[in-house]
């Protein structure tokens, strides 16, 4: 059992609230703060002047491994590898600063601010646990060198990723160009 004190309930707000404003869902805020349903529902509110989104947290590992999810998954979690390796954080706050700096990685300036990234941070957090309890890992692509996320189970001799490999349907726009140079920048 945690101790309560005055401080430790302050930084839980403090991650609470950094987390409301990455747009976590109300599940992730029961499991990484000591907080009750009834004060983060409260804090949920205050912030957003809206209740939390009711529903299940994804628990899929298909949606990490289709196009566009599996770049962006891709880009999160080498940030992530990176601040856990090299920063010196882990767990939450490890998820919460790659977060911040994938957002402003796949963020376009002139997007509108509102605009939903692809990766939420529920999902992004969802992901290291895939990650973590190895249904999912990470491959080098053959062509480009680059870091992805791929399924445990699948034998992926030779893999080549999603952006070497455009399935035609996709087409190689110039968005998805921009994002493969950052992730190889990222990862060589
Ligand atoms: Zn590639």
């Amino acid at each position: 059992m945690q101790k309560k004190s005055v401080v430790n309930e302050a930084e839980q707000i403090q991650l609470a609230m950094q987390m409301i404003e990455l747009g976590a869902r109300l599940q992730l805020l029961e499991s990484q703060t000591t907080l009750s349903r009834e004060r983060l529902i409260k804090l949920y509110k205050e912030m957003k002047g809206v209740s939390p989104p009711k529903g299940m947290l994804p628990f899929s590992t298909d949606w990490f491994l289709t196009w566009q999810p599996n770049i962006h998954s891709s880009i999160f979690y080498n940030i992530y590898r990176f601040m856990v390796d090299y920063a010196g954080v882990d767990g939450i706050q490890a998820i919460i600063k790659a977060y911040t700096l994938y957002m402003q990685q796949v963020q376009h300036p002139d997007a509108d601010a509102k605009e939903e990234p692809v990766l939420s941070l529920t999902r992004a957090w969802t992901l290291v646990r895939f990650i973590e309890s190895k249904m999912l890992t990470t491959k080098v692509c053959h062509c480009c060198g680059g870091q992805y996320i791929v399924n445990s189970y699948d034998l992926n001799q030779n893999y080549v990723c999603n952006l070497c490999h455009v399935p035609s349907r996709a087409g190689k726009t110039k968005k998805a160009k921009e994002l493969s140079y950052k992730l190889v920048s990222m990862t060589a």
